[in-house]
Protein backbone atom coordinates (compact mmCIF):
# COMPACT_ATOMS: atom_id res chain seq x y z
CA UNK A 1 0.00 0.00 0.00
CA UNK A 2 1.54 2.74 -1.36
CA UNK A 3 -0.93 5.42 -0.74
CA UNK A 4 -2.18 5.89 2.36
CA UNK A 5 -4.23 9.40 1.51
CA UNK A 6 -6.06 10.37 -1.54
CA UNK A 7 -3.68 12.47 -3.56
CA UNK A 8 -6.51 14.38 -5.53
CA UNK A 9 -8.68 15.12 -2.48
CA UNK A 10 -6.79 13.72 0.55
CA UNK A 11 -9.44 11.40 1.89
CA UNK A 12 -8.65 8.52 3.50
CA UNK A 13 -10.52 5.99 1.73
CA UNK A 14 -8.15 4.80 -0.71
CA UNK A 15 -8.81 1.35 -1.75
CA UNK A 16 -5.69 -1.09 -2.98
CA UNK A 17 -6.56 -4.14 -5.03
CA UNK A 18 -3.76 -5.95 -3.79
CA UNK A 19 -2.43 -6.41 -6.95
CA UNK A 20 -1.87 -2.53 -9.30
CA UNK A 21 -5.15 -0.70 -8.77
CA UNK A 22 -5.65 2.00 -6.37
CA UNK A 23 -8.98 4.01 -6.24
CA UNK A 24 -10.91 6.71 -4.12
CA UNK A 25 -13.92 6.10 -2.49
CA UNK A 26 -14.53 9.67 -1.71
CA UNK A 27 -13.90 11.04 -5.26
CA UNK A 28 -13.11 8.57 -8.07
CA UNK A 29 -9.88 9.08 -7.95
CA UNK A 30 -7.78 6.01 -10.21
CA UNK A 31 -4.31 5.18 -10.01
CA UNK A 32 -2.43 2.28 -11.95
CA UNK A 33 0.83 0.70 -10.74
CA UNK A 34 2.06 -1.32 -13.76
CA UNK A 35 4.94 -2.84 -14.62
CA UNK A 36 8.20 -0.71 -15.16
CA UNK A 37 10.02 -2.30 -17.81
CA UNK A 38 13.72 -3.11 -16.68
CA UNK A 39 16.11 -4.30 -19.48
CA UNK A 40 19.40 -6.49 -18.26
CA UNK A 41 22.33 -7.48 -21.10
CA UNK A 42 24.08 -10.46 -20.53
CA UNK A 43 27.61 -9.69 -22.13
CA UNK A 44 29.42 -12.36 -23.11
CA UNK A 45 33.40 -11.46 -23.26
CA UNK A 46 35.67 -14.41 -23.90
CA UNK A 47 34.00 -16.86 -22.19
CA UNK A 48 33.12 -14.98 -19.19
CA UNK A 49 30.49 -12.24 -18.82
CA UNK A 50 30.36 -9.03 -17.64
CA UNK A 51 28.65 -8.08 -13.99
CA UNK A 52 28.56 -4.58 -12.75
CA UNK A 53 28.91 -4.19 -8.60
CA UNK A 54 26.04 -1.52 -7.64
CA UNK A 55 26.98 1.67 -5.98
CA UNK A 56 23.26 2.29 -4.80
CA UNK A 57 20.71 0.80 -2.90
CA UNK A 58 18.63 -1.37 -3.51
CA UNK A 59 21.21 -4.47 -2.96
CA UNK A 60 24.70 -1.99 -3.13
CA UNK A 61 27.66 -3.47 -3.18
CA UNK A 62 25.35 -6.50 -5.37
CA UNK A 63 26.31 -8.09 -9.17
CA UNK A 64 23.51 -6.89 -11.55
CA UNK A 65 23.72 -6.75 -14.92
CA UNK A 66 24.34 -3.42 -17.30
CA UNK A 67 21.37 -1.81 -18.24
CA UNK A 68 18.21 -0.21 -16.33
CA UNK A 69 14.89 0.74 -16.36
CA UNK A 70 13.25 2.75 -19.45
CA UNK A 71 12.81 5.84 -19.66
CA UNK A 72 9.32 7.30 -21.30
CA UNK A 73 9.93 7.07 -25.01
CA UNK A 74 12.49 4.38 -24.59
CA UNK A 75 12.40 1.14 -26.77
CA UNK A 76 14.41 -1.90 -25.83
CA UNK A 77 17.09 -1.65 -28.60
CA UNK A 78 19.40 0.40 -26.70
CA UNK A 79 22.92 1.55 -28.24
CA UNK A 80 24.30 -1.81 -28.64
CA UNK A 81 25.13 -3.82 -31.33
CA UNK A 82 23.65 -7.58 -32.24
CA UNK A 83 21.36 -8.08 -29.46
CA UNK A 84 19.62 -11.11 -29.07
CA UNK A 85 16.65 -11.60 -26.99
CA UNK A 86 16.90 -13.83 -24.12
CA UNK A 87 14.04 -13.82 -22.07
CA UNK A 88 11.95 -11.91 -19.58
CA UNK A 89 11.64 -11.95 -15.91
CA UNK A 90 8.96 -10.58 -13.39
CA UNK A 91 10.79 -8.74 -10.62
CA UNK A 92 9.94 -6.78 -7.56
CA UNK A 93 12.53 -3.78 -7.65
CA UNK A 94 11.90 -1.96 -3.97
CA UNK A 95 13.03 1.37 -4.04
CA UNK A 96 12.83 3.86 -0.61
CA UNK A 97 10.18 1.79 0.52
CA UNK A 98 8.59 1.47 -2.20
CA UNK A 99 8.01 -1.92 -4.38
CA UNK A 100 7.95 -1.25 -7.79
CA UNK A 101 6.50 -4.56 -10.06
CA UNK A 102 8.80 -4.67 -12.97
CA UNK A 103 9.73 -6.94 -16.08
CA UNK A 104 13.52 -7.28 -17.13
CA UNK A 105 13.92 -7.59 -20.16
CA UNK A 106 17.05 -10.18 -20.85
CA UNK A 107 19.19 -9.52 -23.58
CA UNK A 108 22.51 -11.05 -24.83
CA UNK A 109 25.30 -9.89 -26.92
CA UNK A 110 28.86 -11.17 -27.21
CA UNK A 111 31.80 -8.10 -26.53
CA UNK A 112 35.31 -8.16 -27.94
CA UNK A 113 36.05 -4.81 -25.92
CA UNK A 114 35.20 -4.49 -22.27
CA UNK A 115 33.07 -1.05 -21.80
CA UNK A 116 34.91 1.70 -19.96
CA UNK A 117 32.17 4.17 -19.56
CA UNK A 118 29.18 3.60 -16.48
CA UNK A 119 27.33 5.59 -14.57
CA UNK A 120 27.77 6.95 -10.88
CA UNK A 121 25.23 3.59 -10.10
CA UNK A 122 28.18 1.09 -11.08
CA UNK A 123 30.88 0.50 -8.47
CA UNK A 124 33.30 -1.29 -10.93
CA UNK A 125 32.94 -4.21 -13.55
CA UNK A 126 33.82 -7.64 -13.00
CA UNK A 127 34.29 -10.29 -15.75
CA UNK A 128 33.84 -13.86 -13.84
CA UNK A 129 34.37 -17.39 -15.49
CA UNK A 130 30.83 -19.03 -14.94
CA UNK A 131 32.55 -21.48 -12.38
CA UNK A 132 33.32 -17.92 -10.29
CA UNK A 133 29.78 -16.92 -10.93
CA UNK A 134 28.17 -16.81 -6.87
CA UNK A 135 24.19 -16.41 -7.81
CA UNK A 136 23.71 -15.83 -4.02
CA UNK A 137 25.64 -12.70 -4.90
CA UNK A 138 23.37 -11.20 -7.60
CA UNK A 139 21.56 -8.50 -6.68
CA UNK A 140 18.12 -9.81 -7.89
CA UNK A 141 15.68 -13.34 -8.35
CA UNK A 142 15.04 -12.27 -11.46
CA UNK A 143 18.84 -11.84 -12.71
CA UNK A 144 20.21 -14.80 -10.60
CA UNK A 145 17.47 -16.81 -12.96
CA UNK A 146 18.05 -15.43 -16.19
CA UNK A 147 21.87 -15.93 -15.81
CA UNK A 148 21.55 -19.57 -14.38
CA UNK A 149 19.47 -20.49 -17.31
CA UNK A 150 21.73 -18.90 -19.39
CA UNK A 151 24.69 -20.76 -18.04
CA UNK A 152 22.81 -24.01 -18.28
CA UNK A 153 21.75 -23.30 -21.86
CA UNK A 154 25.18 -22.70 -22.83
CA UNK A 155 26.88 -25.62 -21.14
ZN1 LIG B 1 -10.05 11.25 -3.53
Amino acid sequence: MIFQYCPRCKSEKVFYDGLKEYSCDDCGWLFFQNVATAVGVIMEYKDKLLFVVRNKDPQKGKLDLPGGFLDPGESIEIAIDKLEYFGSYPSIYEYEGIPYNTCDVILVTRISNLPTDFSEEVKEIKVLKPEEINLNKIAFESVGSAVSAYLRNKL
